[in-house]
């Protein structure tokens, strides 16, 4: 079976050990110097002035929706197609997410269904640039900006993407990153991070990060949380993260190589293979999505929907607020379905799936 992604060949060199060890030999697992490290090398290569690391992406977005000043019964703007991460952390505040629809183009936040929900005062707005692509940032960032509401970029999954020569997370008021396993920068467990450019927001952060405390056993500021990278993971990060700009190429080119042999199919795919997209995830809508799963995996190749259920339709929250009509966002999850795209991945791989996908379309 050739899987959705496979961590094997890019692990497969990296001496990991030595940095553990390193770890365990100075006894100190929490907020050490690798974390520091880390952080100082992350936020040179996002171009930011401050990186907060913390345990996982979710508690990132959550701590930098605090941090900005968001609080229970407020309003934020967020999509409802990328998996219910912030509509958790916007839940886990007391906050009340406002979905909006996404571009049918790019299937991220449509400019036009922001313009609609700022009319609604939200307190803020989160851009998710999903699969791996940079959202149309900087028209979302200005609307935002010119209604006094601050806004926070999701880049979990979009480490690396760059437009007009900035970084994906050096655009909005926070950042928030995760090092899941999968991601493109991943851990060998969780970890998370919110990186910013304000000096107030990056003390905000540390301190919310950990139990509100101003000063060790001080709590100076409502809202904190147990929320940390650990010293292992970090360590673990500190090996890969020179490696990122070079799995993303790799993962790029998998995606053209895909692009260009299903060209002619009814097959559509994420139109721009450029450094704006650093190919998380693969997507395509086909209408006949479930039949070329079912063959595909007879074929031996792993697929995925990312996501089925969109945010206002989870079961477990039956009352969701939406600014406008989420059409687009519905009629997606139907139709979507992910193939694999991973760094490693073998030319002979690539070459099984782009074959297995063709013979569905000819059968
Ligand atoms: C993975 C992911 C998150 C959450 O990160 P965790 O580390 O799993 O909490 C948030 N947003 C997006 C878009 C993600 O893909």
């Amino acid at each position: 079976m050739i899987p959705l992604f496979s961590d094997l060949v890019m692990n497969k060199n990296l001496d990991f050990l030595s940095a553990v060890k390193k770890v365990l030999d100075r006894h100190w697992y929490v907020l050490g110097e690798e974390v520091t490290g880390f952080e100082s090398e992350f936020s040179n290569y996002v171009g930011v002035g401050h990186c907060v690391s913390m345990a996982n992406g979710t508690d990132a977005i959550e701590i930098a929706l605090r941090s900005v000043g968001v609080e229970r019964g407020d309003l934020v703007v967020t999509v409802a197609n990328a998996g219910f991460y912030s509509s958790t952390a916007i839940h886990a505040i007391g906050a009340t997410p406002l979905y909006v629809d996404i571009n049918p183009s790019c299937m991220t936040m449509s400019v036009d269904a922001l313009a609609e929900a700022l009319k609604q005062n939200p307190k803020c707005v989160i851009v998710t640039h999903l699969y791996g692509q940079l959202a149309n940032i900087k028209e979302l960032l200005a609307l935002a900006h010119a209604a006094g509401v601050m806004l926070i970029e999701d880049c979990a999954q979009s480490h690396g993407a760059v437009l007009d020569g900035q970084q994906a997370g050096s655009f909005g008021d926070a950042a928030c990153f995760s090092f899941y396993p999968t991601k493109n920068l991943g851990a060998m467990g969780d970890g998370g991070a919110v990186v910013t450019n304000n000096d107030e927001l990056a003390a905000r952060l540390k301190t919310l990060r950990q139990y509100g405390w101003s000063s060790k056993y001080h709590v100076g500021h409502a809202g904190g949380k147990n929320s940390r990278l650990d010293e292992m993971q970090a360590a673990i990060l500190r090996i890969k993260l020179p490696l990122l700009a070079s799995w993303n190429t790799a993962r790029r080119d998998i995606a053209s190589r895909y692009n260009e042999a299903f060209a002619g199919l009814a097959f559509d795919a994420l139109p721009t293979v450029n450094e704006s997209y650093v190919a998380h995830l693969y997507v395509a809508r086909v209408q006949n999505r479930d039949a070329l799963r079912d063959f595909l995996k007879a074929q031996g190749v792993a697929t995925d929907v990312h996501y089925p259920v969109p945010d206002h339709h989870q079961a477990a929250y039956t009352q969701p607020r939406l600014a406008g009509s989420m059409e687009v966002t519905e009629s997606l999850c139907k139709t979507l379905v992910t193939l694999p795209c991973f760094p490693g991945m073998t030319d002979e791989e690539v070459e099984s799936v782009i074959s297995a996908v063709k013979k569905f379309f000819e059968q």
